[in-house]
């Protein structure tokens, strides 16, 4: 759609797996992704006991940053439809999943919409998240809180990750 063009922003994603081959379910996402956003880094992968419904495998979550000419509406289509096509099934919060694919940051910009919270509201609770965010965007600062990603792991108690 043309109403979709919009100048260059780098964007913060972040992916998790926990079932099937969960490293190789990040390795398919992080190809599809090269689609529609481009200079592509990726951190390394941390796995970490499930949150909430603990009765289930462990997760492998992963930040990569990159480039877009995407509008956040359109890439959150994207973003879902590759979800989609790696057959996700939208169950029960916290549930298990072939991959799940979060829009962290959009440039420093602030959003709300129906659809859409940006910065992704998990962030600064996540070590998941701040682990492989401090690796990939050291400089980046929250937008809302202006801190890094460093500077939000110091602050908070936060579950035990392990880099892999
Ligand atoms: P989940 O798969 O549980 O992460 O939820 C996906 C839904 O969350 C999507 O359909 C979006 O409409 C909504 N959502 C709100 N904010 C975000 C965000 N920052 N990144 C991805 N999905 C979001």
């Amino acid at each position: 759609m043309a109403g979709d063009a919009h100048p260059p922003v780098e964007v913060l994603l972040g992916l998790g797996a926990n079932l099937g081959d969960p490293r190789a379910q990040l390795a398919r996402a992080v190809d599809a992704l090269h689609e529609f956003v481009t200079g592509l880094q990726a951190s390394s992968i941390y796995r970490t006991e499930p949150v909430g419904h603990r009765d289930q495998p462990d997760f492998y979550n992963q930040v990569v940053r990159g480039t877009t000419t995407l509008s956040p509406g359109a890439l959150l289509d994207r973003v879902l439809a590759v979800e989609e096509e790696m057959g996700r099934r939208r169950t029960f919060r916290n549930a298990p999943r072939v991959i799940d694919i979060d829009i962290l940051a959009y440039g420093d910009e602030v959003i709300r919409t129906e659809r859409l919270t940006v910065p992704h509201p998990g962030i600064a609770e996540r070590g998941f998240v701040l682990h492989p965010l401090a690796e990939v965007a050291p400089g980046w600062r929250h937008p809302e809180r202006m801190q890094t990603a460093r500077e939000m792991l110091s602050a908070a108690a936060l579950e035990r990750v392990e880099k892999i």
